[in-house]
């Protein structure tokens, strides 16, 4: 690649060529421009290969439009970091509203200054990449400020080379949000955000010994290693983390099981003495979890 050539890419998407052209115009110095006349285009690109660092995304066009676009791509977890900024001649408060509820990170009305809109993606696409190389380096969750997969995978590699020498039992809990794509479909991807954070939260509450972990495992799942704890102990845990998500009392219409926010769990316990028992004992969780959301959600099953 040429060094001049502009490192970062954006989509701007608007079923007016004449606007994407303004907005091509005034960044194409900067950025690699990518562009799509439909929603369906731009979600197609967005899952692409080659997805954009950031979005300019145009509201009001024909069939999808771009909240539906929006919404589309905070649904998908491998593309719902990529920023987008409104782009609209809509300029009322509630739509405003509606799009940062959405999950974008702005909204710019038309007619656009141009400086305005460089500052503003210029901005964005820092902050999005400073977010993303923290998140890269450090253990902790971005969103929910709790450990991550990384963390959790490093931890049980220390609590293996523990249990290789004491061979006492470690419990494993897996955790799911129930019906949680019908929660972020009808509330918004913003608010999904701001309920993984509190569910966490919830959970923090109740995982207090200094010696156990609660990581984010992905998307809208998480989990619990509780060394030296055998089975009765693990389940006991499990039961508190159920109860306390639902006192949480979340509101929650579109779940079929009840009206707040409630959690399916898998609970599994062994003495783990090489990495295929921790492969089989995680797996056991998780199947225990699959059997918890087949078995109708919001409980605990035991693997
Ligand atoms: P089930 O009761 O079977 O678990 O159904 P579900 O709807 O919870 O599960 P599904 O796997 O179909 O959907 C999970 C949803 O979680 C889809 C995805 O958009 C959402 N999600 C994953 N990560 C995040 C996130 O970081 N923020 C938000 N707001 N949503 C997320
Ligand atoms: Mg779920
Ligand atoms: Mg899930």
């Amino acid at each position: 690649m040429n060094d001049n050539e502009p490192q970062h890419s954006l989509l701007i998407v608007d079923d007016m060529t004449s606007n994407i052209q303004v907005l091509a115009n005034a960044l194409q110095d900067d950025y690699r421009i990518k562009v799509a006349t439909s929603g369906q285009k731009a979600i197609e690109i967005a899952n692409s290969d080659n997805p954009p660092d950031l979005v300019l995304l145009d509201i009001m066009m024909p069939e999808i439009d771009g909240y539906e676009v929006c919404r589309e791509l905070k649904s998908n977890p491998k593309i719902s970091g990529i920023p987008v900024i409104f782009v609209t001649s809509l300029n009322e408060v509630d739509e405003e509203e509606r799009g940062l509820n959405l999950g974008a990170v702005d909204y710019i009305t038309k007619p656009f200054h141009l400086p305005i809109v460089k500052a503003r993606v210029r901005n964005h696409l820092s902050l999005k990449l400073k977010t993303d190389l923290l998140e890269e380096l450090s253990h902790i969750d971005g969103l929910t400020h709790i450990a991550n997969r990384r963390h959790f995978d490093a931890f049980m590699s220390k609590q293996l080379r523990r249990t290789q020498r004491s061979a006492q039992p470690t419990t494993v809990i897996m955790i799911d949000v129930d019906f949680f794509k019908p929660y972020n479909d009808n509330y918004g991807h913003g608010l999904g955000d701001d309920c993984l954070v509190q569910v966490a939260r919830g959970m923090r509450l109740v995982i207090k010994r200094p010696n156990d972990l609660l990581a984010r495992y992905g998307g809208e799942e998480f989990a619990v290693i509780l060394p030296e704890t055998p089975l009765d102990g693990g389940l006991q845990v499990a039961n508190e983390l159920h109860q306390a998500i639902s006192e949480l009392n979340l509101k929650h219409e579109f779940s079929d099981v009840a009206d707040h926010v409630t959690i399916s769990i898998g609970v599994a316990t062994s003495v783990v003495t090489d990495d295929a028992q921790v492969q089989a004992l995680l797996k056991r969780a998780d199947a225990a979890l699959y059997q918890a959301k087949h078995n109708g959600r919001n409980q605990v099953v035991i693997g």
